[in-house]
Parts: C-alpha cells; sequence; structure tokens
C-alpha cells in the first residue's frame, strides 16, 4: 500500500467505527488524522487499519481503533486539557489524544525503554509534541501540575495505583483497565472527588499487565 491507500483504508474504518460505536466526533477525527501505520512495525503494516491489536515488539501490543475510541471518549477531552497516559508503547494512542487537546498537554510514561525511546523519535518526526517519560508511570511528572485526564493502557491489578490518581486534579477522570490476567479485567471510569473516587463500570476487556 502507499500514502493514499493508507489514508482509504484509515477513512473506511473510521466509516465502520461510526457506525458501531456512540463516540464523539472530535474522536474520530482524531483517528482520521493519526497515520496507524506509522506506529507499527514494517511486517504488520498492511493490517494497520483492521480494528483490532497488533505486536509492537517487547511482548506488547497496540490496542484495537475501537478500545483506543471508547477511551478517549470516556476520557471526556477538550482542546487546552493536559493528559497523563500510562503506557505509551508505540505511541499511538497518545497521538489520537494530542490531536484532541493539542500540542504540548500529552504526558505519557513507558516501562519499557527501548518502547520509550522509539515511541518519542516517531511522535517527533510525525510533529507531535508530547512528553515521553521513560520508566514506570508511577515515578513519572511528579512536579508537573496536577492532570485534567489519565489515560491507562495497561492493567493494574487490584485498583489504579494511589501514586496515578494523586496526578489527577479534583473532578478529573481516570480510564483504566482493572483486574488480572484472567480475562476478567473491566474498563472503569474513575471521578476524582475530594478524598475518594466515583466508579463507573464500562464493560469487560483486555490488556498487557501494568509492572
Ligand atoms: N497506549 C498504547 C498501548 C500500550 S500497551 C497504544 O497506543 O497502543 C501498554 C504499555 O504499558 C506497554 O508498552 C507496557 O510496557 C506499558 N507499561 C506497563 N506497566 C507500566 C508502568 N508501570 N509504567 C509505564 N508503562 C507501563
Amino acid at each position: 500500500m502507499d500514502d493514499p491507500e493508507y489514508a482509504q483504508a484509515r477513512r473506511d474504518l473510521v466509516a465502520d467505527l461510526r457506525r458501531r460505536l456512540d463516540v464523539d466526533a472530535s474522536v474520530l477525527s482524531a483517528i482520521e488524522a493519526v497515520p496507524r501505520h506509522a506506529f507499527v512495525p514494517e511486517p504488520r503494516r498492511q493490517s494497520a487499519y483492521e480494528d483490532r491489536p497488533l505486536p509492537i515488539g517487547h511482548d506488547q501490543t497496540i490496542s484495537a481503533p475501537h478500545i483506543v475510541a471508547i477511551m478517549t471518549d470516556l476520557l471526556g477531552l477538550e482542546r487546552g486539557d493536559r493528559v497523563f497516559e500510562v503506557g505509551t508503547g508505540c505511541g499511538y494512542h497518545a497521538a489520537v489524544l494530542a490531536e484532541i487537546v493539542g500540542p504540548g498537554n500529552v504526558f505519557t510514561a513507558e516501562y519499557v525503554p527501548e518502547l520509550a525511546g522509539t515511541a518519542r523519535d516517531r511522535l517527533d518526526r510525525l510533529g507531535y509534541d508530547v512528553t515521553v517519560y521513560a520508566g514506570d508511570a508511577r515515578d513519572a511528572f511528579r512536579d508537573e501540575d496536577p492532570f485534567a485526564a489519565a489515560s491507562v493502557t495497561c492493567a493494574p491489578d487490584g485498583g489504579v495505583p494511589e501514586a496515578i490518581v494523586d496526578r489527577v486534579e479534583t473532578g478529573g477522570r481516570i480510564v483504566a483497565p482493572v483486574g488480572d490476567q484472567t480475562g476478567r479485567q473491566r474498563l472503569v471510569r474513575l471521578t476524582v472527588r475530594e478524598g475518594e473516587t466515583e466508579r463507573e463500570d464500562h464493560g469487560g476487556v483486555r490488556f498487557v499487565p501494568m509492572r
């Protein structure tokens, strides 16, 4: 495939997501804007616009487009919101978030240093002003002001760690898969309130574990 063919495949994917999902138009526009094929390893490029996860090396995966759409929609982002992503992977979801909130507003942490490095270079090359931290998300961006939202793309066993919740402002939202690796993870949206969080369940999901 060359670029126009990728662009057509991407439009077809977005048309399909629009039919299947009830998500905000801004989310679909963001997905239409990001070249997913540039985020997957060369041998997988032909599959970049199929709605499924793909391997990206180091036993990790890029999430399926519909999951990215649903999670992004649940975050309820507006331009100018500052977002904390846990688990950069290849950087695709960070780029989708950046399309919505704008340059300089996405802060993402990746545990595997090689993935963090590749994602940083790739986002840079594609013109996304995203800050990538290499290391455990629990230690990332401690000096930053609190975030409007956090998007967790790996599954913490037994709830979102305090270190992540603490980084989100009161009234802010956290979307995360929560649970173990036995296939019983739930996608939850937490709203941070004074001293507590409100929890909504958004169905069963399957993500790689948070380390
Ligand atoms: N957001 C990605 C999906 C990444 S998969 C996308 O656009 O498709 C989840 C990622 O979380 C993996 O790359 C994994 O290495 C990372 N991860 C796991 N535990 C982590 C932790 N404690 N801190 C930061 N990243 C972590």
